[in-house]
């Protein structure tokens, strides 16, 4: 037979899809993959039912309907004050995920260096292997998750000519400050780069901490490549709605490659997603109350149960720090914990680049039964592992 393609050979299966799959042979309490259990909004979801019966069924306009990029716009001009035009600054496409894929298609050469901030979500290495361009991480250090403005310009005069940002940050929790991302613009200034941006998690920021977009600070709007969805917003991540803003040259080749990638987003899905995109700040705010609620339940939990955990500034996740068990492999850990447990998380070394695995990621977004059952397995987990022999982690 003849050999499969050399850039797909070195790929694994995603470990946070991997983890969901194990999760659900062992019925156990799926905290691994980032998704809430309770439904979308109403508003969503009756639209959806309106537009079963009355419409779009067939392909929309390949980079997205008119009037779904005409909510986008104008919810961003809202939260951003910038002015965006929906005709020439936006493509929507499949997820977040596509939109980074695109994205990434459409800026780097086989060879050339991208910048990425470690511990960065899954994603990114998948994205940086089809696209041929070769990571450089800047690492975030725990505990705080800073990182060192010498080895971000090292990276940069070394040839990176973008950096990946997720902000509010998949898995460690952070939100860059305004001094932070001003050392990123001006460095990405200086150097003539782009920033990709991963801002998923926009909504979902804990005060006194705020989001701010890296396209408002001076000199970045031309050269930042917003990548969103609606899934964590919506709370409707299977819908994969997401897109890309960025200026009318950067959008003009996302859309040649979005168009042959996937052809568009899903036009009933589209046409009914309107309706969340038009929502006011009400909406916004009791999402993040809502979050604020799940983090306190959850990490109120973790602290009665005496655990070392990251308190996240925003997103959902909390990295539970497993040293205390002596685990020297967190894959084979997690794998354990989802059978002996009964909770799934997903393995830290995931998502470093550094030798560090111990950490496990654990997720919030989920209804108060949810939580309170899963910590009350999690109460277990000391006494279990401890015990635990003949055991390919330890
Ligand atoms: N962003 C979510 C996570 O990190 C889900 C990712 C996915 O599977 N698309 O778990």
């Amino acid at each position: 037979m003849q050999r499969l393609s050399d850039r797909t050979e070195k790929f694994t299966d995603s470990v946070i899809r991997r983890m969901t799959r194990i999760s659900d042979e062992y019925d156990a309490i799926n905290l691994s993959q980032g998704f809430p259990d309770f439904e979308p909004p109403q508003d969503i979801t009756k639209r959806l039912a309106e537009v079963a019966a009355e419409g779009p069924h067939q392909y929309a306009v390949t980079w997205g309907a008119p009037n779904f990029r005409e909510a986008v716009a104008k919810k961003y001009e809202h939260f951003t004050g910038m002015s965006i035009n929906p005709n020439e600054e936006i493509v929507i496409t499949c997820g977040s995920t596509e939109a980074m894929m695109a994205t990434m298609m459409s800026i780097t050469n086989p060879g050339d260096k991208v910048a990425v901030f470690s511990p960065f979500y899954e994603n990114y290495g998948a994205d940086a292997i089809l696209s041929g361009a070769e990571p450089i991480y800047i690492p975030l250090v725990p505990p705080a998750f800073t990182f060192d403005k010498a080895v971000l310009e090292k990276a940069f005069a070394d040839g990176a000519k973008a950096l990946i940002l997720c902000n509010p940050s998949n898995p460690c929790g952070k939100v860059f400050t305004y001094d932070e991302l001003m050392t990123i613009a001006e460095l990405a200034i200086k150097y003539d780069a782009y920033v990709v941006t991963d801002e998923v998690y926009e909504h979902i920021v804990y005060a006194p901490n705020k989001h701010i977009y890296m396209q408002t600070l001076p000199g970045m709007r031309e050269r930042t490549i917003m990548c969103n969805s609606l899934s964590k917003t919506y709370s409707i991540t299977g819908w994969r709605l997401g897109y890309v803003i960025a200026n009318p040259e950067i959008i003009d080749r996302v859309r040649k490659v979005h168009d042959f990638l996937t052809v568009g987003a899903a036009a009933p899905l589209m046409e009914a997603a309107v309706t969340g995109l038009e929502f006011d700040d009400s909406y916004y705010e009791e999402l993040a109350a809502h979050y604020m609620h799940m983090k306190n339940l959850f990490i109120g939990g973790l602290e009665k149960l005496g655990f070392k955990y990251t308190d996240p500034q925003g997103a959902y996740y909390v990295l539970l720090d497993v040293s205390e068990f002596g685990v020297k492999d967190d894959n084979s850990f997690c794998e354990w914990m989802i059978k002996n447990v009964g909770v799934a998380a997903v393995p830290g070394s995931s998502f470093f680049k550094e030798n560090i695995n111990n950490y496990i990621r654990l997720h919030f977004a989920k209804q108060d039964d949810t939580l309170n059952e899963a910590l009350k397995r999690l109460a277990t987990l000391r006494e279990k592992a401890n015990a635990a022999t003949d055991v390919d982690w330890k």
